[in-house]
């Protein structure tokens, strides 16, 4: 018998992939949570029937949430991380030891606890002796903050259910009141591809835009998700993400990176016409 997992992407388009084995299945506070081990990907964790992480693509979406932002300001020290339980971002960030401080507010500590278990790929660094994790709601967690952190990534599901007050302007508003004055904001932006992902990536960026100074929009190709063009916003009071990007300074890291480089940096702030149209950004 064959077993296959199935991610409804729209109404009428599905994406699957062949399962050898479902590896755990748990409630957790906020959602199901499900890992999966595939043949093709690897381990697959999957919140509420939704895939987040599949060991094979992963790499993309962390090095691009957390590098962008590390080669603009390499002053940054003081990090905030909401959502993100499966530890990629993390793992990407504790690379630099420059970084003094990582708070992450993750929601739903089961979700930790399941990927330390079953996804050592991404949670391998969830102990770093600078990473301090606060079991709540990022929204409220974020709304007591001022003038405190360098970075704030925003690595959350999709808005719907817990994730759904990340999507806000009061959450965008807070952001900016908790960030310094040469903070950025990075956060997960969704697709422009399907309508409904569209429509969430229009608001997002428009909120985005009315409360930050500079407010862009990068992609990266991620085979997993839905239609696999994926993108997140950068937000900032002062830093241009292309003009202050200190491609020398990050080079001289030698930090290495399966898809980041400076170069693919700058590439990924170009963005196709009908995605301008769609922000307004002609
Ligand atoms: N890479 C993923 C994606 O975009 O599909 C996101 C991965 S990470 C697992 C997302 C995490 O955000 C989940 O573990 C979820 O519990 C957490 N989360 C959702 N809403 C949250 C909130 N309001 N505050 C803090 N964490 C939240």
């Amino acid at each position: 018998m064959e077993l296959w997992f199935t991610e409804k992407h729209t109404k009428q388009v599905s994406f699957s992939m062949k399962v050898d084995k479902q590896l755990v299945s748990v409630q957790g506070d906020y959602q199901r949570i499900d890992v999966l081990k595939t043949p093709e990907f690897g381990r697959v964790l999957v919140l509420d029937g939704y895939l987040m992480v599949t060991e094979k693509d992963e790499f993309i979406y962390h090095e691009m949430i957390s590098h962008v932002p590390m080669a603009v300001n390499p002053n940054i020290k003081k990090v905030l991380v909401i959502g993100a339980g499966d530890g990629g971002t993390i793992r990407e960030l504790t690379r630099y030891a420059s970084i003094e401080l990582i708070d992450m507010v993750e929601i739903d500590k089961k979700v930790v606890e399941v990927c330390k278990e079953y996804l050592p790929t991404t949670a391998c660094k969830l102990d770093d002796e600078r990473v301090h994790i606060y079991y709540e709601d990022g929204l409220k967690f974020v709304r007591t903050k001022e003038n405190e952190y360098d970075l704030i990534i925003v690595d959350s599901t999709d808005p719907f259910g817990p994730g759904e007050g990340l999507f806000t302007k009061e959450f965008y508003g807070n952001c900016y009141k908790a960030l310094k004055e040469d903070g950025i904001l990075i956060n997960q932006h969704e697709s422009p591809y399907y309508e409904d992902d569209a429509k969430v990536m229009e608001r997002a960026h428009r909120q985005i835009k009315s409360t930050f100074p500079i407010s862009k929009v990068y992609q990266m190709h991620i085979p997993t998700y839905p239609s696999g063009h994926w993108f997140f916003g950068f937000a900032s009071k002062t830093l241009d993400p292309v003009k202050d990007l200190k491609a020398k300074e990050w080079n001289e890291k030698q930090i290495k990176t399966r898809y980041y480089n400076t170069d693919l940096h700058v590439g990924a702030f170009a963005i196709p016409n009908y995605v301008k149209e769609l922000l307004n950004e002609e």
